[in-house]
């Protein structure tokens, strides 16, 4: 079973690379009970989502405003 520290490293991890299989069955095993894990994960899918919707923002907006 991960920890919560090897949780939050892989959940970092993944924005990087691609997780192995074995990672994320840890990773969703240990969101499904951990609550604090569970909403760094939200924090860091939120994240990623603003910065996505950023970079589509500046692309789209290669000329003036
Ligand atoms: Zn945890």
């Amino acid at each position: 079973m991960k920890n919560c520290r090897e949780i939050t490293r892989l959940l970092s991890e993944a924005q990087e690379r691609e997780l192995s299989l074995s990672e994320r069955m840890g990773l969703r095993m240990h969101l499904a009970m951990c609550r604090g894990c569970r909403n760094f994960a939200e924090q860091m899918a939120t994240l990623r989502k603003i910065c996505r919707a950023y970079a589509r923002r500046d692309e789209g907006n290669s000329g003036r405003e």
